[in-house]
């Protein structure tokens, strides 16, 4: 494959594994058996059958009738909102959290800033009796209560970062600082393509199975497995590379990420890494991040939880630098008007997240016969406080 990351851990100049010293051992066991393990026979079994019985995959791909009527398009709605707990990201702390048992861990660390990612590896912990510790900053456990409660009813325990502005980047350094002190027995589930090098391939491995299925999907209603668009929404970018994962080589599908652009792109209120970042290294790979002059991190900024992040997986960076994808951006207001748009269209209340990548249709022209895949990433029952806030429907 064309864009596969190299044995270094590389996606053309982005990836590798920017990690102190301390946390060598836990990074090099990790890449010394990932591939191993995840392509191995039982070990897929194992995979599939949770992903079958308890997530409720294959999620359907869903003919947008109304949708496809006022864009000109046929457009399919991959719904990743019906899988157990609510979005994509359970794909992979399944697919992790059975890395980890074969690893011999007994202990899951996780950070979370809105806490979707917090409540997905809470929950699989549950499910597997592993031990649960999701840091979280202050400030972000005050803002998503009920996440913050959904982790505690599932068994976890949830500590508080207090460092910093007590927001996910804090949340990370705690983390990262467990896991240094208890290297043995514990595995550190990260929730996007980002990461050290193995955990943007490892994260995109366990996500590809949205395209997998799209493929099968496809063929049977369409008769190939080749839509015409793919479009995700990017916030690390992990629901994005399990979408496109499969069509990577297939250079006549377009691919589509939607990033968040806040209150506009130029507005200094914006979470869009492709337009506004440099390359520089962020929590332990060579990516785009937003950034100033000197190097200091941008706050990012988005009304979406899950695409408030400075940065974007290495994978897309390579993939925006080489110009396979699109990176377009929608603003808040643009998302909000797209849910409830989706939302009359055809009765689904999408995530916030979710709807920037349906709120930029209007900037493609699409021929009538074009075949468009939405990557619905996840639902709206976590966004209801902000729906309401918004207030504009
Ligand atoms: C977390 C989240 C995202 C953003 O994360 P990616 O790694 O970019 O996919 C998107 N949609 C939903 C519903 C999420 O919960």
């Amino acid at each position: 494959m064309k864009y596969e990351v190299d044995h270094r851990g590389y996606y053309g100049q982005f990836g590798g594994a920017y990690i102190p010293e301390m946390l060598y051992p836990n990074v090099e066991e990790l890449r010394n058996n990932y591939l191993n393990i995840i392509t191995d026979e039982s070990f897929q079994k194992a995979f599939h059958q949770l992903l079958k019985d308890y997530v409720g995959r294959p999620t359907p791909l869903f003919f947008a009738n109304r949708l496809s009527e006022k864009y000109k398009a046929k457009i399919y709605l991959k719904r990743e909102d019906l899988c157990h707990t609510g979005a994509h990201k359970v794909n992979n702390t399944i697919g992790q959290i059975l890395l980890a048992q074969r690893l011999g861990k007994k202990k899951i660390i996780a950070e979370t800033g809105a806490g979707q990612h917090g409540v997905a590896t809470a929950t699989v912990c549950a499910l597997m009796g592993m031990e649960c510790v999701v840091y979280m900053g202050q400030v972000d456990m005050e803002r998503q209560r009920p996440n913050v409660e959904r982790m505690r009813i599932l068994g976890a325990k949830v500590v508080p970062a207090t460092s910093g502005n007590m927001t996910l980047k804090d949340a990370t350094n705690e983390a990262m600082r467990h896991w240094i002190n208890n290297p043995s027995d514990t595995h550190y589930i990260i929730g996007s393509v980002v990461g050290p090098h193995p955990y943007p391939d490892m994260v995109a491995r366990f996500q590809s199975v949205i395209s997998d299925e799209m493929r099968k999907q496809l063929t049977e209603t369409i008769g190939n497995p080749f839509p015409d668009y793919v479009f995700a929404c990017v916030g690390g970018g992990s629901n994005a590379a399990g979408a496109f994962y499969h069509y990577l080589d297939s250079e006549h599908v377009n691919l589509v990420g939607v990033e968040a652009a806040g209150k506009g792109v130029s507005s200094g209120e914006s979470a869009a890494t492709t337009a506004l970042g440099k390359p520089g290294v962020l929590h332990g790979s060579k990516t785009l991040l937003m950034q100033t002059e000197d190097g200091q991190v941008v706050e990012p900024y988005s009304i979406s939880a899950g695409l408030d992040y400075p940065g974007i997986g290495p994978i897309h960076a390579h993939l925006f630098d080489t110009g396979r994808v699109k990176f377009v951006s929608a603003t808040d207001d643009e998302a909000m008007n797209a849910g409830i748009e989706l939302s009359r269209l055809e009765g689904i209340i999408p995530a916030i997240e979710s709807a920037h990548a349906v709120a930029v249709l209007n900037q493609f022209e699409f021929d009538p016969d074009d075949v468009v895949v939405i990557n619905l990433s996840g639902r709206g029952d976590k966004d209801l406080e902000t729906y309401i806030r918004w207030g504009k429907y």
